[in-house]
């Protein structure tokens, strides 16, 4: 579901829904203006070694205890690249570069995911922050992905390798 605010931040006005040109939108009548809801932008790391990939048991909500690809939110300012360097770091601890763009994924809720395959640097990896436990995955025994992309993001990483 796209998030939209029910009230004005501003005033706490009742929003109303409206055409804006040819969009409808939220809009607030006391500020007369209308409220326009920005993307969340993520990022997510395909690390590969020979013939598995990186996943990690996601400790928190949402979808606590499912296998998942090392992703996380970018911060306002930061290149994406530095987030996924930061966040595969935070939850493996290993150090990770980003090696090929696979690309852009959107339209299916508030998140905008970009999406890498990293090279593996350094460090072995091991469950950190927000994270249970770390394994290695051979491609064909990949668990049930939990985000609205993974199954698109899966099947780009296998048209890659297959155009490797
Ligand atoms: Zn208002």
């Amino acid at each position: 579901m796209i998030e939209q605010n029910k009230y004005c931040q501003f005033c706490g006005t009742h929003l109303v829904r409206k055409y804006d040109r040819s969009k409808m939108r939220s809009f607030c009548e006391a500020c007369n203006v209308f409220k326009y809801v920005d993307p969340k932008v993520a990022v997510v790391a395909i690390v590969p070694s020979n013939n598995t990939i990186l996943l990690i048991r996601r400790a928190i909500e949402p979808h606590l205890g499912k296998w998942s690809l090392p992703s996380g939110y970018v911060d306002r300012g930061e290149s994406i690249e530095n987030a996924l360097v930061r966040e595969v770091f935070e939850e493996t601890t290993i150090c990770a570069s980003p090696h090929r763009y696979l690309g852009v994924f959107s339209g299916k809720g508030p998140v905008i995911v970009h999406v890498y395959v990293a090279t593996h640097k350094s460090g072995t990896a091991k469950a950190a922050e927000e994270v249970s436990e770390i394994k290695w995955f051979e491609l064909g025994k990949i668990p049930e992905l939990p985000f609205p992309y993974d199954q698109e993001i899966m099947s780009a990483y296998k048209t890659y390798l297959h155009n490797l």
